[in-house]
């Protein structure tokens, strides 16, 4: 049961193909196309000015979304001395309290929502479907985490001990939380980890990527309104090598949740690790090289989708997307030929038409690395198909669906966040020799599996090591509270956000013995 007494939901979705339910949507989201959104650093409430900088649609460089003013020092300082001081209160604020926060915050959420998907369109390239599935998940995690947070904390847990002597377990916040996001869930991701945090009882410095901090700063608007005091949720824009680096080596912060890259989180943990104060947890979800097994018994024409879902959808910037599909000689040349079709009938362009299924890539040093590795791997291996992009994808930052076939995943010395899958044949007999390669890349994210042999599949997921595994369907698109999502190894520390556990790593405990 939620806080209310009635069972949690999550947030219904939209059938775009609805006219009657999609029309109105449409046009409500319409109203917000020419927009200009003015933003900066949001320090106990107020909105500081700061170094300016335009934000360019990825779409049309040439469209402009707003201005954000990036922090300076005296914003930093400002910021991090309030949340510090209004910790202890917060902390003591009753967490039922704190969950109706949350609960006013969802409501504000969707009923923003056209506001926040014409945003996310614009300023991170997100198409409309993906602006649909970003509001919903940002609803389900504040939900959620008040839910679980109402659970873990609303009573102490009462323990066994000697007649007269009380011993009572309580969990607490731990003080001032740094939250720093990516650009890919501008305002899912945002909102999940500083939920996560303020919903256990921290106050919170949020650091947005420096793509996408006007989708960060309406979150954090709407967050207080919803009733999150001014100075328990504080706002800094900016790069990570200026505000990022000064948050997390400041020895007054209490922890570290992050989602990006593997190496940033890595310097985030030497930072941690070499600064005065305490010993802190880091919360990070990192990268993947995710693979998908396709075996003889799967059906090519089901498989295909999944495939081009999971590898193009969001133009691949998901740490989940499929990145090498493994699949079996024998039906291999038949699926190639189907995604090959398939990949043609992608829509590409402007992710504010209903029809585009993949819109453009993050911004110009994105584009021009990803390119370079289509280049690159081409040479290595065999281009199979390399989508044209329209007319309409000229003066954006766009990247062509491309598929590539090679002979091993060693052959990828990392990550490559962008609409570009790489296929592998294998032969039956080979098939340990696949799982030795996926698991030597150290990365543990996301596996598809195909197979109509439940058996075989089981026993794939059972010795690939990742975090979430999905079999006979994409592998993309976790569900808050149905499928929690996070990895393993170079892929992330856990806890699984949307999980039963994530909270844990948030708070504190504290054994009280009382001998009445
Ligand atoms: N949870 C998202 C999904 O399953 C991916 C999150 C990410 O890209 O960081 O698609």
């Amino acid at each position: 049961d939620d806080i209310f007494g009635s069972e949690r939901k999550n947030s219904k979705g939209m059938n775009l193909n609805i006219i009657s339910q999609s029309a109105p949507f449409l046009t409500a989201i319409k109203q917000f196309s020419t927009t200009q959104w003015q933003a900066g650093p949001l320090v106990n409430g107020n909105t500081l000015t700061g170094e300016q900088h335009t934000v360019h649609s990825p779409f049309d460089t040439r469209l402009t979304v707003g201005n954000i003013a990036f922090a300076d020092d005296k914003a930093i300082e400002l910021a991090m001395s309030s949340a510090q001081q209004a910790f202890p209160r917060w902390c003591n604020t009753p967490v039922t309290v704190r969950a109706a926060s949350l609960y006013k915050l969802a409501d504000l959420l969707e009923s923003h929502r056209e506001e926040l998907i014409a945003l996310c369109t614009r300023e991170a390239g997100k198409s409309i479907q993906d602006g649909i599935d970003e509001v919903r998940e940002a609803v389900d995690f504040c939900r959620y985490y008040a839910v679980q947070a109402t659970k873990m904390m609303d009573k102490p847990e009462l323990l066994p001990g000697p007649t007269g002597e009380l011993n009572e377990l309580f969990v607490q916040g731990r003080g001032m939380f740094v939250c720093i996001s990516p650009w890919n869930f501008p305002l899912a991701i945002f909102l999940g980890q500083v939920t996560a945090a303020l919903a256990a009882g921290n106050t919170v410095i949020a650091k947005p990527a420096e793509q996408t901090c006007l989708v960060g700063y309406r979150a954090v608007q709407l967050a207080h309104e919803a009733g999150i005091p001014t100075d328990v949720l504080q706002f800094l824009p900016g790069s990570g090598a200026t505000v990022g680096a000064a948050i997390t080596k400041d020895e007054r912060i209490a922890g570290v949740c992050f989602t990006g890259s593997t190496g940033t989180a890595k310097l985030i943990n030497r930072t941690l690790a070499n600064r005065e104060g305490a010993i802190i947890p880091l919360i990070a979800e990192t990268g993947g090289q995710n693979a998908m097994i396709v075996d003889s018994t799967a059906q090519p024409e089901q498989v295909v989708n999944d495939i081009v879902d999971s590898s193009f959808t969001s133009a691949g910037q998901r740490c989940s997307a499929l990145r090498v599909l493994y699949v079996q000689e024998d039906i291999a040349d038949r699926v190639i030929e189907l995604m090959k079709g398939a990949m043609e009938q992608l829509s590409i362009g402007d992710p504010s038409q209903v029809k585009t299924d993949v819109g453009p890539v993050i911004d110009a040093s994105a584009q021009a690395n990803l390119n370079a590795h289509i280049d690159h791997i081409c040479q290595v291996g065999k281009l199979i198909n390399k989508v044209e992009l329209p007319q309409a994808a000229l003066n954006g930052h766009f990247v062509a669906p491309t598929a590539v076939a090679i002979d091993s995943i060693k052959v990828l010395s990392q990550e490559h966040f962008g609409p570009i899958l790489h296929v592998i044949r294998y032969k039956a007999s080979q098939l340990n020799h696949v799982i030795d390669e996926i698991n030597s890349t150290g990365f543990g994210l996301t596996l598809g599996v195909h197979s109509r042999n439940e058996g075989h599949a089981i026993n794939l997921v059972n010795r690939v090591n990742v975090g979430n595994a999905y079999i006979n369907r994409n592998q993309i698109g976790a569900v808050v509270g149905v499928q929690p999502f996070g990895g393993q190894g170079l892929s992330g520390t856990g806890a699984k956000a949307g999980g039963p556990m994530y909270l844990t790593r948030f708070v504190t405990e504290k054994t009280r013995t009382n001998n009445i």
